[in-house]
């Protein structure tokens, strides 16, 4: 279990008022009562292509107070999707959005929010913990920018184990491990505090553990249920603090090199872990307790390697000439990291991911 931190206490920790509701069936059971406590009378349902049933199931649970289903979320929130989407919630007359879906649906919606000033309530269905942060990203001409505002932060977030039932065991797997990310990093973020890494060991224990009875048996609500908390968790250390070199990694991986968003922070995580571990020892150590492991980063990548999920950077498509282009991007960038970040360094880490070495910590 947990033990109190032993050395000198010294923090700042931010929340924003945010009001989640956790139940299996909340989705269709809670949702109206949330909108109606939200005086909302007039909410547009967005979701994906993939995502309309529950979307639908919502928006009838809805009846009256729901004015339509959109289903234009794809993935990174192209402007002309979003642009798209705000048209409809005019047209529409809309005084507010549910997201129903995963981290493409909720920034759908955070990208309506953004621009009409609407409030958002996010039904989440995967365990990108998106729903947790007032981070909104955008894509135009292959470019994704990111940015933070208090207006895209979700009012209330239903959390409804049954809709993750259907998720696909490689997906919930990736996507779970995009959740152990979040909790990972948050643990060495300049503006950690005592209660984020409470709630990280925790959502690292909860996922971590959850993952493989998912596997075996993706429709155990008591499984699901379990990986949802620890989705919940890690997205709450998320929006609570600043990521460094592993998302840094990932975003330019996406971003300028295509690669899918919950592949690549699986395959990432255990080489980035291995190469930040020499300047944050308290963090690893954490990690270790929550995994019950000395070892960290190998047991991360065996827990997603014996789940079937993608183990190098070559299985997700990306090339070696595209090694050294974005170990220069990910390090020319500023962001706070533990460990100082250079090219090489980088690239090292990069070179092992993408041939899938066991990943080693080193002396920094
Ligand atoms: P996603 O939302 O694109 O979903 C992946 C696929 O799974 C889609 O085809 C979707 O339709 C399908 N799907 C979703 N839920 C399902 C379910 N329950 N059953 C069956 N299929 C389902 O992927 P994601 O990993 O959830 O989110 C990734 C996106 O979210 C990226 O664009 C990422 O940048 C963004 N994100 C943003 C933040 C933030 O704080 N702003 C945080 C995390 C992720």
């Amino acid at each position: 279990m947990t033990t109190p931190p032993s050395g000198p206490l010294d923090f700042t920790y931010e929340t924003r008022p945010a009001r989640v509701v956790f139940r299996p069936g909340a989705s269709v059971t809670a949702t109206p009562g949330e909108v109606a406590r939200l005086a909302l009378h007039r909410v547009l349902v967005v979701c994906g292509g993939r995502g309309t049933e529950a979307a639908r199931a919502v928006a009838d649970a809805l009846g009256d107070s729901c004015v339509g289903v959109h289903t234009g979320a794809r993935m990174h929130v192209p402007v002309e999707a979003a642009e798209e989407a705000v048209e409809v919630a005019r047209a529409a007359g809309a005084d507010g959005c549910v997201a129903v879906g995963g981290g493409s649906a909720i920034g759908l919606g955070k990208a309506v929010a953004l621009r009409t000033g609407l409030p958002l309530i996010a039904v989440p269905s995967t365990y990108s913990g998106s729903e947790m942060t007032s981070v909104w990203g955008l894509t135009a001409r292959g470019v994704k920018r990111t940015g933070r505002d208090s207006s895209v932060q979700p009012r209330c977030v239903v959390y409804d184990p049954d809709l993750t039932l259907g998720l696909p065991v490689p997906l919930s797997v990736t996507s779970g491990v995009n959740a152990l990310a979040h909790a990972a990093e948050a643990l060495y973020a300049p503006d950690a505090s005592p209660l984020v890494s409470l709630m990280a060991e925790e959502g690292v224990r909860a996922m971590a553990g959850a993952l493989p009875d998912v596997a075996a048996d993706p429709g155990d609500p008591r499984a699901r249920a379990r990986a949802l908390y620890g989705a919940w968790l890690c997205g709450s250390c998320l929006g609570a603090t600043t990521m460094g070199l592993h998302h840094k990694l990932c975003h330019v991986l996406g971003g300028t090199f295509g690669l899918p968003h919950a592949e690549t922070h699986t395959v990432v995580l255990p080489y980035t872990l291995a190469h930040n571990a020499p300047a944050a020892p308290e963090a690893m150590a954490v990690l270790a307790r929550a995994l019950e492991t000395a070892d960290a980063p190998r047991a991360l990548q065996q827990l997603a390697g014996s789940l079937g999920a993608p183990r190098t950077l070559a299985e997700l498509g990306l090339k070696e000439a595209h090694l050294a282009p974005a170990a220069a991007q990910v390090a020319a960038e500023s962001y706070p990291n533990p460990r100082e970040v250079t090219a090489n360094g980088v690239l090292g880490l990069l070179t092992a991911a993408y041939e899938g070495w066991e990943p080693r910590v080193e002396n920094a």
